[in-house]
């Protein structure tokens, strides 16, 4: 048979799909790849012992389907999340992306709209659009934070069906503060998600959003295993909500959604939550030096909460991310005019990256 080659646009695929862009971070393989936000300290050796004999002792039962309401699972992470919740009110799913899809496959689809205040992660107009619904970006302040006012009253406007509030930031590593979630929820009807995937990073003693559930039916916190529990791999991302959104939730998932294998490694992964979280205050200090040496060098950093940080002052970000990767050095291009997103990597990444930034100052 002749091999045709047809493009995207030949064949008879939903009208409200042509012309999108799918996700796309490249996944070079270069020796220093700070461009996805990953954790990049591997998992201790022992935990890596342990997470292997679980999906070991799974693999007896692999002929069957697994419990597909993953107690156990759901169990263990009310009892990381803490604060009195319960089992009931998790959720989880193959990456937070796909608790996000699950939300949205509930709560949006056609007709529907979904609103974020940019710029923010990407991936929420992706999931929205593919849902059927139609994405509304609002505005944030010139150094991307983000007033209780400003937030409830471009909500009150835009009066969408999901409102995602990403907490902290990406890819800005803006922090958000608890009065603007309030303040949002108060002036919606929809469905308010808090993203929290990069709560860990945040300061000691940061209140988490999961402290304004009660009372507060139509607000959803996501978290992922992929960043500060090195787990990205392993694609396990879990929300918080009130038990009637993840009885909603059971309408879309797909049966058996997470696999034995996945619930065995994300269980024996929280058994060792400390040793898995050991690596965040260091990245922290890493996010912290790469402020400091750059605003040395005369870029603009951005206040962050979270492994990343993004730095403006960049006289031509394609030319700079150029010159990093030809230096074996991977950041993200994020699309903000004179702005460059890098993640915190361990101590020598993060040395690999300066020391690349500052080979190539004076191109900048
Ligand atoms: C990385 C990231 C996620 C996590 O996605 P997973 O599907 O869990 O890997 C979710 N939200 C934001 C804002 C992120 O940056």
């Amino acid at each position: 048979m002749d091999r045709v080659t047809i493009s995207l646009d030949d064949l008879p695929i939903r009208d409200d799909l042509r012309g999108l862009k799918p996700y796309g971070a490249p996944q070079a393989p270069l020796p220093v790849a700070l461009n996805v936000n990953e954790n990049t300290h591997p998992v201790p050796a022992d935990v890596a012992a342990d997470i292997l004999a679980s999906i070991g002792a799974a693999l007896e039962q692999v002929n069957r389907y697994p419990d597909r309401e993953f107690t156990h699972l759901r169990e263990a992470f009310a009892r990381y999340l803490g604060g009195g919740l319960t089992a009931e009110q998790i959720w989880a799913a193959n990456g937070s992306n796909e608790v996000l899809q699950h939300v949205l496959q509930a709560f949006a689809g056609p007709g529907r709209t979904a609103f974020g205040f940019a710029p923010t992660y990407s991936m929420y107009p992706l999931l929205t659009r593919a849902t059927g619904a139609s994405w509304v970006a609002g505005t944030r302040a010139d150094d991307y934070s983000l007033s209780a006012s400003s937030a409830a009253e471009q909500v009150r406007q835009a009066d969408p069906d999901v409102i995602f509030l990403c907490a902290p930031n990406n890819p800005t590593g803006t922090p958000m503060t608890l009065d603007v979630i309030e303040a949002v929820y108060a002036a919606s009807r929809g469905i308010v998600i808090v993203d929290e995937a990069y709560q860990e990073f945040a300061p000691r003693g940061t209140v988490s959003a999961t402290s304004l559930l009660p009372g507060r039916e139509r607000l959803v916190v996501s978290r992922t295993m992929s960043k500060a529990f090195a787990f990205a791999g392993a694609r396990v991302g879990y929300l918080a909500a009130d038990p009637a959104v993840v009885d909603a939730l059971r309408l879309v998932r797909l049966p058996y959604h997470l696999s034995a294998l996945t619930q065995a490694a994300a269980e024996a992964a929280l058994r060792h939550a400390d040793t898995m979280l050991g690596m965040v205050d260091e990245i922290v200090a890493q996010r912290d030096r790469i402020s400091r040496e750059l605003t040395a060098m005369g870029y603009r950093p951005h206040e962050s909460w979270t492994n990343f940080v993004l730095f403006g002052g960049v006289t031509d970000p394609a030319a700079v991310w150029q010159a990093l990767y030809e230096r074996g050095v991977l950041i993200r291009d994020v699309g903000i005019p004179g702005h460059l997103r890098v993640t915190a990597g361990t101590e020598a990444e993060t040395t690999a990256f300066l020391a690349a930034m500052a080979s190539i100052d004076s191109q900048a």
